[in-house]
């Protein structure tokens, strides 16, 4: 089993460990790799996605991602710039479909910005596709300049499109988790959040889900526009299962249902590709503002280090162990300042890595 560690910057480096720590408590053989990506990688080699970090990534079963970006990269040419180590992650290796759980703790409950009895057992999933949509549509308007801006341009478009396979395969990879979570108890429903009122790409997009469904008949499928499916997410969120949406709309979605947890901290992601290799992540960026402090949550990444258990590696069981063992952290009381609530005890990234380490025995 062999895992690229990309801790990136900020305080992707702190968090980073702690994964690494708690992954080397596991009975289990890995073999881990680190390299630089982001801006650590611009201040070395002169490029946020060197070649050898693409190589090490291509030939790992999953990659640990910590976070990229700081503003002082702002007024770099867009290419150079950290956040697109992650675009060429996902093209490289094929990412078409990111995962993103929004679970709401029991003991964290208080920690939302909703009303307790609207999240309280709040077990979804974001399903978005991440390798098509406007973000990779042809033509693109034109660029006159290379740091992203358009001086003196009367107008800049952006072309929105689908195939007919991108939107199966990521159909497919929704009906399998809605029926995964089904048989753990969960409702069994996927809803496909659209705008094929007026977009004909997203038209074309509910057609083609609505046919991958029919060999689904154990799943229930329902359609949604995007700007209601925004609205449920905070009026009513425990109404949804699994909804899968294309790029555009998913990048937004997923990081309004993150939130509906209360801390951005506590959230892991997955980005996979058709052989099940994959990058997990934390929803969060690279906080700047609190990098080399020692305060940041490390829970977000223990959790996507559990998902790659489950996904990439195979290891459903140790995923399960991690998953518990932050359960109890929580139960003990031990929150870092972005979760901490009074009556709870605070403490810095370290101890509660350690923490959850101590909880796997
Ligand atoms: P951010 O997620 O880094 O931070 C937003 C707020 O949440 C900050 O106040 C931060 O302190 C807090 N926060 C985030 N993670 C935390 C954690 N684990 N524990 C405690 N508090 C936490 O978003 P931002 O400030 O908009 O962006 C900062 C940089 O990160 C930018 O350069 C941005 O481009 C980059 N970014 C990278 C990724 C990625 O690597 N996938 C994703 C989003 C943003």
């Amino acid at each position: 089993m062999k895992i690229a560690v990309l801790p990136g910057d900020g305080i992707g480096t702190e968090i980073v460990a702690e994964a690494v720590k708690v992954l080397n408590t596991l009975d289990l053989k890995f073999e881990m790799e680190t390299a630089l990506v982001g801006g650590a990688a611009y201040d070395a080699y002169g490029h946020p996605l060197p070649e050898a970090t693409l190589k090490l990534a291509m030939a790992s079963d999953a990659v640990l991602f910590g976070a990229v970006g700081d503003w002082k990269y702002d007024t770099l040419d867009r290419p150079l710039r950290p956040e697109q180590a992650i675009l060429g992650l996902r093209k490289n290796m094929g990412l078409f479909a990111n995962f993103r759980p929004a679970i709401c703790y029991e003991q964290l409950v208080g920690a939302s910005s909703l009303k307790p009895e609207l999240i309280s057992g709040l077990d979804i999933l974001i399903i978005r596709e991440l390798t098509g949509d406007i973000y990779f549509g042809q033509p693109r308007g034109r660029r006159i300049a290379t740091d992203g801006h358009f001086p003196g341009a009367e107008e800049a478009f952006d072309t929105m499109r689908y195939s007919k396979p991108e939107i199966e395969r990521i159909a497919h990879v929704a009906f399998q988790a809605a029926r995964k979570r089904k048989a753990a108890g969960s409702e069994g429903r996927v809803t496909s959040v659209d705008k094929a009122n007026v977009l004909e790409t997203f038209q074309f997009w509910k057609d083609v889900v609505t046919e991958v469904g029919k060999a689904y008949p154990d799943i229930a499928l329902d359609h949604m526009y995007v700007d209601n499916a925004a609205m449920q997410l905070v009026k009513e969120p425990k109404r949804f299962d699994v909804v899968v949406t294309g790029n555009m709309f998913g990048d937004i979605l997923s990081d309004e249902a993150s939130m509906l947890t209360g801390s951005i901290g506590m959230l892991p992601s997955a980005s996979l590709n058709t052989k099940s290799q994959g990058l997990y992540e934390p929803s969060h960026g690279s906080a700047p503002d609190i990098a080399g402090k020692g305060v940041a949550n490390p829970l977000a990444t223990i959790l996507s280090a559990a998902m790659m258990l489950r996904f990439s590696l195979n290891q459903g069981e140790a995923a399960e162990r991690i998953e518990a063992a932050v359960q109890k952290v929580l139960a003990q009381g031990l929150r870092t300042g972005d979760i901490w609530s009074e009556g709870t005890t605070k403490v810095g990234t370290l101890e509660m890595g350690d923490a959850v380490v101590k909880a796997l025995d």
